[in-house]
């Protein structure tokens, strides 16, 4: 995503909206929500949506749906839950920037891959040139599939180098 957003940053503002309960649809949710309101009626409302989500984003969430957090359960208005469901359902942020190369973790863009030979990780172009992990043009989600990059090219390159240089 970081890739597409500083792309289109370049040209416009971007906004993004946030589904943050993929696994409930708005009625869904809207009776959860009902539930937990009638469960939990003398409760703060800040207090109430742990099981719905992450603590640390409850307190966004009700700014973001105008809710007082120190409201309690049984004093939420049907517009306000109807709020919330929506808020819920689709957040919406202005982006501000990218981190920058401090922060980040992988890049994106680099040597061609037809430059590249990948049974031996040679270059095509200088024989004596070995072409390994971020270096190459490879686009990959998050979830250690870099490290799987750098480390399986590496050890292709690496048993080659070494093969051609004890022959
Ligand atoms: C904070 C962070 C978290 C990450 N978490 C994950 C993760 O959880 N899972 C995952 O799969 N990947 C993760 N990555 C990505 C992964 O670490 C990289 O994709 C991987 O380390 C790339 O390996 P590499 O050998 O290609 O490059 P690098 O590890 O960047 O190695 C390049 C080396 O070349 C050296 N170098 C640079 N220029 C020169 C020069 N002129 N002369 C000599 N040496 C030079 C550098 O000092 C460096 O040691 C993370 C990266 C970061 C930054």
């Amino acid at each position: 995503m970081s890739k597409d957003i500083g792309e289109l940053l370049e040209n416009d503002k971007v906004k993004i909206s946030l589904d943050i309960l993929t696994e409930l649809d708005n009625g869904m949710l809207n009776s959860k929500l009902q539930e937990i309101f009638k469960k939990e009626c003398n409760k703060k409302i800040k207090n109430s949506l742990d099981s719905l989500t992450s603590s640390s984003l409850v307190a966004p969430v009700l700014e973001a749906s105008k809710i007082d957090p120190e409201k309690k359960c049984n004093g939420v208005t049907r517009e306000e839950r109807i709020k919330l469901v929506d808020t819920f359902k689709n957040m919406n942020m202005n982006v501000l920037g990218l981190l920058g190369a401090d922060k980040a973790i992988v890049t994106s863009g680099g040597v061609l891959l037809k430059e590249v030979n990948f049974k031996t990780m040679q270059s095509k172009l200088y024989s004596n040139l070995y072409l390994v992990g971020d270096i190459l043009n490879i686009d990959r989600p998050s979830g250690g599939y870099s490290l799987q990059l750098c480390w399986t090219t590496g050890f292709v390159a690496g048993t080659h180098a070494s093969k051609s240089i004890s022959s």
